[in-house]
């Protein structure tokens, strides 16, 4: 039986750094979902589908195939066998994600997926619906957030380092339209788990973090 963790939360609260630091301590492999999301957000915007119709989205993505890859410890995201990693977070696959997130279709396509991979081997999961929807049963459920100036302040930065011209307020808008997006949706909302563990990061740095989160594994192992 494997031991898989849950990490879910809104955008920017640092699930992906910190799962990716948590799986290489305690040797896990590091599922970033919303990887696989951007990935179809990406398909249609290439295809030019009308992502505000449902049933044009469900049509389109029929028979395309979403699959991840490891090299080097990096999740490499394979649409259709193409490796995309470099295409899919951009503001616009940001937002399209956000608006074909909610579609059932879109939802049931990676749920197998995500599914079989926790079955098969050891997996830390980060996304909005791990701990409700897709392993109900993990073994440690985490719902990690920060405040959404916290979260804004931390994209701000990380484009400006590299060098990009942004502006925080418009960055603050898109990261509260996206919370309130994937909390309002019908279908597997973000929502924390009853039985998950909630950490806030806004004033933890990223080694307390996954610092604090290895100690709830060891623990639940010891348990
Ligand atoms: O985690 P990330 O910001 O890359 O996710 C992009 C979008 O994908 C989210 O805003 C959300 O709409 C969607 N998503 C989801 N369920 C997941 C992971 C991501 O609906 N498990």
């Amino acid at each position: 039986m494997t031991k898989p963790i849950a990490v879910d939360g809104p955008a920017g609260a640092g699930k992906s750094t910190i799962a990716k630091n948590v799986a290489k301590k305690i040797d896990y492999i590091y599922v970033d979902t919303g990887a696989m999301y951007r990935a179809i957000a990406l398909y249609l915007i290439r295809q030019g589908v009308d992502t505000n119709d449902e049933e044009k989205v469900s049509a389109a993505i029929k028979d395309i195939e979403v699959s991840l890859d490891y090299k080097d410890h990096e999740q490499i995201v394979l649409l259709n066998g193409e490796n995309v990693n470099a295409f899919i977070r951009t503001p616009e696959v940001s937002k399209t994600t956000s608006l074909i997130s909610k579609y059932g279709d879109v939802r049931t396509k990676l749920l197998d997926l995500q599914r079989n991979m926790a079955a098969k081997k050891n997996v830390i999961m980060d996304g909005r619906d791990i701990g409700t929807a897709v392993l109900p049963d993990a073994f440690l459920k985490v719902f990690l957030t920060a405040s959404s100036e916290a979260r804004a302040m931390r994209r701000y930065k990380e484009l400006t380092e590299k060098g990009e011209d942004v502006n925080f307020d418009d960055i603050k808008r898109d990261v509260e339209a996206r919370d309130y997006q994937d909390s309002h949706r019908e279908i597997a909302p973000l929502k924390q788990a009853e039985d998950a563990v909630l950490v806030d990061s806004s004033d933890m740095g990223i080694e307390e973090v996954t610092d604090a989160i290895c100690t709830l594994y060891q623990e639940r192992i010891k348990a």
